[in-house]
């Protein structure tokens, strides 16, 4: 098994379906890193203390910048972010950020359950599945 480095996050009203999610696939998940926004780390390690969890700050106070700075620096190979499309978020520019920069550096990324167990039961997930690295040659070489 290759040890992929996930991030959770999951807004409010979803983070109770992302635990049961983990529940659900603790078997495809087990042995992997954690990286996640602060409550939403300390939710995962309350019921699954088994995994290798690293909270982060809160969303609203930075945790979703902080995962997307990750993502900038290769060091995030998942998303799995349960998102709550019917709460005004007070980091909304933050959680747009983040999902701007995982579709920009082409990482994986779940925004809801049904994408999540997609993406768990692949084959490619199992496997050693590395994405085309993004090419950012025709923007780095422009003239200005
Ligand atoms: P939280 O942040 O895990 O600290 O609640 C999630 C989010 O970005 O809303």
């Amino acid at each position: 098994m290759t040890r992929k480095r996930i991030a959770l996050v999951a807004h409010d009203a979803r983070k109770r379906d992302l635990i049961a999610w983990i529940g659900a696939h603790r078997g495809a998940l087990a042995g992997h890193a954690f990286f996640a926004t602060g409550t939403t780390g300390a939710k995962v390690r309350e019921s699954h203390p088994e995994l290798d969890v690293t909270p982060l700050k809160s969303g609203p106070l930075g945790g979703d910048q902080q995962i997307g700075a990750m993502i900038a620096e290769g060091r995030i190979d998942l998303l799995v972010f349960f998102v709550d499309p019917m709460t005004a978020q007070p980091h909304d520019v933050d959680v747009k950020a983040l999902t701007r920069l995982a579709t920009l550096y082409n990482i994986p990324f779940a925004c809801n359950e049904a994408t999540a167990d997609m993406i768990v039961s692949s084959p490619l997930f199992a496997g050693g599945y590395t994405p085309r690295p993004a090419d950012f040659g025709g923007y780095e070489g422009r003239r200005v």
